[in-house]
């Protein structure tokens, strides 16, 4: 068994998230579009799944939030199965970005988006996936992947926050066409289709528990341990975590790797999913995010998490 007292390992995880809970820590719903604005900043939830399927779940683990940035390393592991790590590096690149999320700019030397973890890299992937498939084939694809991840639950979709993402992404668009501009985009690319793909994505809906299910795939070598699906190679794994590790947490992401040592990825719906490789996968849901965009009390509840027990990918065994 990867946790050999599963009740224990319960208990204490229940632990630090009590004393999260109870903690001041500050931050705001993100405010960029309504929908979000709306959410009750009070929601909280920790899910766990081991790459054997031990399970648990704390506080509001059945309520589905907005996915957000949370899905681009999903988008991007599709890209690879799809188009090989080599076709798909050729249009992004696996640099940190030491800008935030939706910041323009690009790599110096090859003018290609930092990585596929930030915004303009999860454009570019939206178009390396299903090219020249109609958007219904495209999106239709992806919800069955994100179903595999969570052991056959479905993916939900908020059509509002879509819509809303759409009504304000003109930061989205510039991304876009700074990238056309430099040539970054695979030829024959539909710019406005990529965009819509890229916010279909972020307006995918889930809970902490189908959440832990996916980290979990990622934990097991891409192999979902509820119901043993061949989901993603394990070469798709390495090369995403390496990246969530690197990359995944916004302007955090190099304190997060110090501090807690992890794959992740955040998303300014105030979700953070993280994997323990070859042990299992987190969810930690609670919506106010800090400056960065990254959940406070999600941060809290890791970081804790990490000095507790030595997930920390660089601990010393
Ligand atoms: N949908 C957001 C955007 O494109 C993603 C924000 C995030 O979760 O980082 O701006």
């Amino acid at each position: 068994l990867a946790i050999p007292d599963f009740q224990r390992f319960k208990q204490g995880v229940k632990e630090i998230f009590e004393q999260v809970r109870e903690k001041e820590l500050g931050g705001s719903v993100a405010k960029y579009i309504p929908q979000l604005a709306s959410v009750d900043p009070n929601l909280f939830a920790v899910s766990f799944c081991s790459i054997d399927g031990q399970r648990f779940n704390l506080g509001d683990a059945d309520v589905d939030f907005s996915i957000q940035s949370c899905s681009k390393p999903i988008t991007y592991s599709i890209a690879l199965e799809e188009q090989g790590a080599a076709k798909v590096h050729s249009h992004v690149g696996k640099e940190p970005s030491g800008q935030s999320f939706n910041h323009m700019s690009l790599l110096v030397k090859r003018k290609l988006p930092h990585n596929p973890m930030i915004n303009a890299g999860a454009i570019m992937t939206s178009s390396l996936i299903q090219v020249g498939m109609p958007l219904y084939k495209r999106f239709g694809k992806v919800t069955e992947i994100w179903s595999e991840l969570f052991g056959g639950k479905k993916v939900g979709f908020n059509n509002s926050v879509y819509l809303s993402e759409k009504d304000t992404a003109d930061r989205n668009y510039a991304l876009a066409y700074m990238m056309k501009e430099a040539g970054a985009f695979p030829e024959n690319t539909n710019l406005y289709e990529s965009l819509e793909f890229y916010f279909q994505c972020c307006s995918l809906e889930a809970s902490t528990d189908k959440m832990a299910i996916l980290a979990a795939t990622y934990a097991n070598g891409g192999i979902c341990p509820i119901t043993n699906t061949h989901v993603f190679d394990p070469s798709t794994v390495r090369n995403c975590i390496s990246l969530m590790a690197s990359c995944g947490m916004y302007d955090y992401s190099g304190e997060w790797n110090f501090q807690v040592g992890l794959p992740a990825k955040s998303g300014v719906g105030g979700a953070i999913w993280v994997v323990v490789p070859n042990v299992g996968g987190f969810c930690c849901y609670s919506p106010p995010v800090d400056e960065l965009g990254n959940s406070t009390k999600g941060l809290e509840f890791f970081k804790m998490l990490s000095e507790r027990y030595a997930f920390h990918m660089m601990e010393p065994q």
